[in-house]
């Protein structure tokens, strides 16, 4: 027998090898293997089983097979396989994405020696104390406590403590074994939130319906459109609920790492240890034993970021996608380029599983899908319990500097006296500022300079922990702060901007009694760190959360009252056709996060652009006015919904070489058909990362003359599989985008 092996290479040929007896029976499509490739030892996956080949020269054998039970249904394979065609990605590509090298099913937790002490008579102690001093010391120190403890954390009392115990076992005074240490998976969850729920007539409708699709198991896509604190979560909760009970199995996409803790606690009050955790704080031990476990069968539900939709469930029910206009389900590097809720709707077609879209604030493109009846709409227009909307205030900041006379404030007055108010009620405040770092820009106070950093065309964020400069796209960091100007040497150093870490120093001077909770990714670099933070102001040990994004959607937390958006601007004037778009739903879903209970809640919006119809119609929780504004100026625009969209990105370290690439590329495809205009090329709004210049050419094909996309697709396909041999880039690379979330 003979197997096409694909490899992660962006080219999408395949190459033949041998199938050696002894594994016949067990290779099938889309199993792992490791063979020599070239000079090296690598994986594959197996893309066709033949019992001929045509190739005429010596093939080589497959060494083995990489995992010991089957990791690859149908299902998946036909994914695997429909994200290799739509995204114009090589199927060796794909597979890595979705089969990670590092998981394998040979992965076994590590085993600990763990020992306990016997309690004895004295006699043999005493003889311990004199002769074996050192055994006596573990002794006392395993004495402490009356559980067994590791072995390995006796470490500091002596450098071989298993030696060490062995000597107390044989004298009858300890016991030794070992356990298998499984990853304690739950560290990244609240403790199980217990609820008493009971639905009220929208949800009830909404539940059934979920459920009557789930009865059908045939494939239904929803739009689940309810209102902040509607009780979305619970209806996930039902919906799984449902889908355990008919034996089959569900995922739930999170789009943010912050929303984990608190959806895990409610979900494992109710589905216990069927649920399995999939982010990527997991450790490598985690993730590892994670997968197997769903492999095997042993987890029903996976929680989790982008990547838990390649989980390898079996008979897959229904897919949750929470807040599915968040831009964080979309992979933009490395290939494949795709979007975790296209994903999702193509794989419940290959199950037949119910896919719930949910948000307060839809995507645009599901807003329209909606409409076009493409999805069957749900909706929950009221907050549950009878809790009210908060109460909006815009401030003009521009207004408030002029009549106070102070400039360059972080709080306008009116924010600050709520937080006052607040602190004094005792009730919580949450504080957005979607920019972490102390000041996002250093310049130079005489020449104006600005300090960049050397790989890309990005100024560096100052962090005032460690005093770093910090490039926020590729990492590059320097410890020393700047003393002096590189052009003209001055020491007029101005730190200017705000990150969330100026607005806490600022807290910290303003309200030294407030407790204050930071949550951006610095303070999240770990699970423990964010589950943290989350917890104690979830139980009221923190009076004020402040952080980014991370913190302004999803959260319940009823005692919170006020929220301050700090500046609403921000990101405002990205030359990107979605940038209102995402700062409508930032705002409106911060602003969710007030008064989600009894208590009202308020939420002032500090901005520059008052009138701006994106702040405007977002202080007034205007949804349906906003979007016919968005929709209208994307028509016009023949922008995404109204239009498929391409982006070809060309990369390299010579600009000149890449400039002229992407000139050939665009001349060799402008006008190919009608109804497909070409952008570009042009420089991308990041002009320069790591080192490399950075093109693209947009192409956009109105869906007038191209209904399904299927002439876009077919012309992007047609140039750009064989890239290699059709434009020749040399050094340069070629990034093909398929419908891209964003053209910056
Ligand atoms: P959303 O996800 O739509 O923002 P949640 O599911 O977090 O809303 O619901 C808001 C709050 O109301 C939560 O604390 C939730 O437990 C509670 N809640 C919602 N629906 C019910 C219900 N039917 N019975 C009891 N509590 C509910
Ligand atoms: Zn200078
Ligand atoms: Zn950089």
């Amino acid at each position: 027998m003979f197997a096409d092996v694909a490899f992660p290479i962006s080219n999408f040929i395949t190459f033949t090898y041998k199938v050696p007896e002894k594994i016949a029976q067990d290779v099938k499509i889309g199993s792992r293997v490791n063979v020599q490739f070239g000079p090296r030892k690598t994986q594959g996956i197996i893309t066709e089983l033949n019992t001929k080949s045509s190739f005429a020269g010596k093939l080589k054998e497959i060494d083995g097979l990489v995992d010991d039970l089957p990791i690859m249904t149908q299902e998946l394979w036909k994914l695997i396989q429909w994200m290799s065609e739509y995204y114009v990605t090589p199927l060796g590509q794909v597979g890595k994405a979705v089969l990670p090298k590092n998981l394998s099913t040979r992965y076994n937790p590590p085993k600990n020696w763990m020992v306990q002490p016997i309690i004895t008579g004295d006699g043999d102690l005493e003889a311990v104390k004199k002769r074996a001093p050192k055994q006596y010391e573990l002794y006392q120190e395993i004495l402490k406590t009356e559980k067994p403890i590791k072995v390995s954390s006796l470490k500091e009392l002596v450098s071989n403590p298993l030696t060490g115990c062995r000597g107390l076992e044989k004298r009858g005074l300890v016991s030794i074994f070992e356990e298998t240490s499984l990853p304690d998976v739950t560290g990244f969850s609240f403790d199980p939130i217990h609820k008493k729920v009971k639905f009220n007539k929208h949800q009830k409708t909404v539940v059934a319906a979920i459920i009557q699709s789930l009865d059908s198991k045939n494939y239904s896509p929803f739009l689940l459109h309810g209102v902040t604190g509607s009780g979305k979560t619970e209806i996930y909760i039902e919906a799984v609920r449902h889908c355990l009970d008919q034996s089959r199995t569900a995922i739930i996409l999170l789009p943010e790492i912050s929303l984990t803790p608190q959806i895990a606690g409610r979900f494992r009050a109710v589905f216990g240890d069927s649920i399995a955790l999939w982010h990527s704080k997991l450790t490598q031990a985690q993730r590892s034993w994670t997968w197997k476990e769903i492999c095997k069968g042993s987890f029903k539900v996976v929680i989790g970021a982008r990547s838990a939709i390649f989980s390898p469930l079996k008979d897959l029910g229904l897919i949750v996608i929470d807040e599915e206009q968040e831009s964080s389900f979309r992979q933009d590097s490395p290939a494949p380029r795709y979007h975790a809720r296209d994903v999702a709707l193509m794989r419940a077609t290959y199950e037949g599983s119910s896919v719930v879209l949910s948000s307060a604030t839809p995507s645009l493109e599901s807003y329209y899908n909606h409409l076009h009846k493409k999805l069957t709409y749900l909706h929950l227009p009221e907050r549950f319990g009878g809790a009210k909307y908060p109460q909006v205030h815009l401030v003009d900041m521009l207004g408030d500097q002029e009549e106070s006379g102070k400039f360059g404030q972080i709080f306008s007055g009116l924010l600050q006296d709520k937080i006052e108010d607040r602190l004094q009620k005792k009730e919580q405040i949450i504080l957005l500022q979607n920019r972490r770092g102390y000041s996002p820009v250093v310049r130079c106070g005489d020449c104006g300079d600005i300090v960049m950093c050397p790989q890309c065309k990005v100024a560096l964020t100052y962090h005032r922990k460690g005093s770093q400069l910090i490039c926020h796209c590729c990492g590059h960091f320097e410890t020393k702060q700047r003393e002096a100007c590189r052009s003209c040497q001055s020491p007029n150093m101005k730190y200017s901007g705000t990150g969330t870490q100026r607005v806490e120093s600022l807290i910290e001077e303003t309200f030294p009694d407030a407790r204050l909770g930071r949550l951006d990714m610095d303070t999240a670099r770990t699970g423990s760190g964010l589950t943290k933070i989350l917890k104690d102001f979830s139980d009221g040990k923190l009076d004020i959360l402040l952080g980014t994004q991370m913190i302004a959607k999803g959260l319940d937390f009823p005692n919170a009252t006020l929220v301050g958006i700090i500046n609403a601007d921000l990101g405002l004037h990205l030359p990107d056709f979605r940038a209102g778009e995402r700062i409508f739903q930032l705002i409106y879903q911060a602003s969710g996060r007030a008064g989600r209970r009894l208590k009202p809640g308020e939420v002032v919006i500090q901005t520059y652009v008052p009138d701006n119809p994106v702040i405007k119609n977002a202080a007034k929780l205007d949804m349906m006015k906003y979007y016919n504004i968005a929709l209208s100026e994307r028509n016009e625009l023949k922008y995404p919904p109204f239009s498929w969209l391409a982006k070809i990105e060309i990369t390299g370290r010579n600009q000149t070489s890449a400039n002229s690439l992407s000139e050939r590329i665009a001349k060799a495809l402008k006008g190919k058909y009608t109804g497909l205009d070409v952008l570009g090329p042009s420089s991308c709004y990041l002009e320069k990362l790591r080192n490399n210049y950075r093109f693209q050419i947009v192409f956009k094909s109105l869906k007038k003359v191209d209904p399904n996309g299927q002439k876009l697709h077919q012309f992007i396909t047609n140039n750009f599989r064989d890239f290699q041999k059709k434009f020749r880039p040399g050094k340069n690379r070629i990034n093909i985008h398929f419908d891209p979330l964003s053209l910056i």
